[in-house]
């Protein structure tokens, strides 16, 4: 073909867009029919597809939803309904209205449509280390630079913060994964919160709160929102999302705002695509709105916990004796590890994945600086059954064996 697309391409996507390494791991898995460790969704069989199936049923024969444009903001019974249940919750600051609530095409677009509205060239946003890589990559693409701080257990580490905000310069937004973030698994605990939030103030920067995972709690208290917790304050941004409760085929989720904002976004939003279809939302309305949330939160909780611990004791016998460590979350998906004599891991896990078929996902593409993430490997149980998890741990070693005397 003749068309020198380079010439006509924005630098943007010319530039800094590449293919995704979880792509490219995701393809070799199912071309190779390998056992995956990669894939951080939910596992579909553990969900009652039938019910959400008849939840679109009811949803097709609504013609109301087909004749309109759908409202800018998003269907408003959904929109009274997270409204409800952010503040049964304790998530939600009392001013909370579905007025500030936009639902988005999955939490992925939030993240997009903060990107547009406050990062501009060059602008400096702060990223936990590790963190999600496709958040690095809207970020990225709309010419954020980023100043990486430590997560540990309890969440970003406020000294580091406090010593990157004071050299820094002005500071766009701390972008946070609060629940078992991903890839780490860590949660920030409230009293954590409250130190990060209180920072924020001092140096005059706002929090995204992003929190796909947090209904996927399988031990432990759970903890409060940074969103609650400012109150009045105005400060935060928070993002939800049903993939993880109800399917991430539905690409239904939230975005939360302070009521000043909430004008601004709904105009960036139909700027974008004016509205999102109000079938599939209502469909997700309709699936939840009578719902006995913890009985139906729990039968799916059992699982990924027999999951969870089923993939650690099998990667920790299997796998430790040759170097590979591994936290093991309270809930979320993932479990992150460090192999300490591991140099290149994007090179080992393509040798593994080849010569022993198994996948799982290098932890330095979860880093703003890939270097930061030597060593680091995130293994995701919510697929994996314990037979396969067995399997997959005594190829890892196999992996790990040969890859080392190579
Ligand atoms: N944030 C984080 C931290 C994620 O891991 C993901 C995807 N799993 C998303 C946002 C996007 O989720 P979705 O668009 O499906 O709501």
């Amino acid at each position: 073909m003749q068309v020198d697309w380079e010439r006509f391409l924005s630098d943007k996507v010319a530039h800094r867009l590449e293919p995704s390494l979880i792509g490219e791991m995701m393809k070799l898995v199912k071309e190779l029919g390998a056992i995956s460790f990669t894939a951080g969704e939910p596992s579909a069989d553990l969900y009652p597809l039938e019910e959400l199936r008849a939840s679109f049923d009811r949803a097709f024969s609504e013609p109301s939803l087909f004749a309109y444009y759908p409202h800018n903001g998003g269907l408003l019974e959904l929109r009274r309904w997270i409204v409800d249940w952010m503040k049964k919750d304790g998530l939600a600051p009392s001013w909370l209205t579905t007025r500030e609530v936009l639902l988005t095409n999955g939490s992925q677009e939030g993240i997009h449509l903060i990107a547009e509205a406050f990062i501009e060239e060059g602008d400096a946003i702060v990223v936990e280390s590790p963190t999600y890589p496709e958040a690095l990559l809207t970020f990225r693409r709309q010419g954020a630079r980023f100043l990486s701080v430590p997560v540990d257990r309890e969440g970003i580490v406020p000294e580091a913060l406090e010593a990157l905000l004071e050299k820094s310069g002005p500071v766009k937004f701390i972008y946070s994964i609060v629940n078992f973030q991903n890839p780490s698994g860590y949660s920030t605990t409230d009293e954590r919160k409250a130190k990060i939030l209180d920072l924020a103030r001092r140096y005059d920067t706002i929090l995204v709160e992003d929190d796909p995972y947090r209904y996927l709690r399988y031990e432990g208290r759970p903890q409060g929102s940074y969103f609650a917790l400012d109150g009045d304050g105005g400060r935060v941004l928070y993002l939800g999302s049903f993939s993880k409760i109800v399917l991430p085929g539905v690409r239904v989720g939230w975005l939360a705002v302070p009521p000043e904002l909430a004008p601004k976004m709904t105009e960036l939003r139909v700027s974008c695509e004016i509205s999102l279809p109000a079938i599939t939302q209502y469909a997700v309305w309709d699936f939840m709105k009578d719902r006995d949330l913890p009985s139906y939160l729990a039968t799916i909780h059992d699982a990924y916990r027999t999951r969870r611990d089923a993939l650690a004791s099998a990667l920790r016998e299997e796998c430790g004796p040759l170097g590979l460590e591994i936290d093991v979350p309270e809930g979320g998906f993932f479990l992150w590890g460090r192999i300490a004599w591991l140099d290149d891991v994007v090179s080992f896990a393509r040798y593994a994945i080849t010569e022993e078929k198994i996948g799982f996902i290098p932890g330095s593409i979860f880093f703003a600086d890939e270097a930061d993430g030597r060593g680091t490997v995130r293994f995701s149980f919510a697929k994996v059954s314990p037979d396969l998890a067995r399997e997959g741990a005594k190829r890892l070693a196999r992996a790990m064996k040969a890859y080392r005397s190579s």
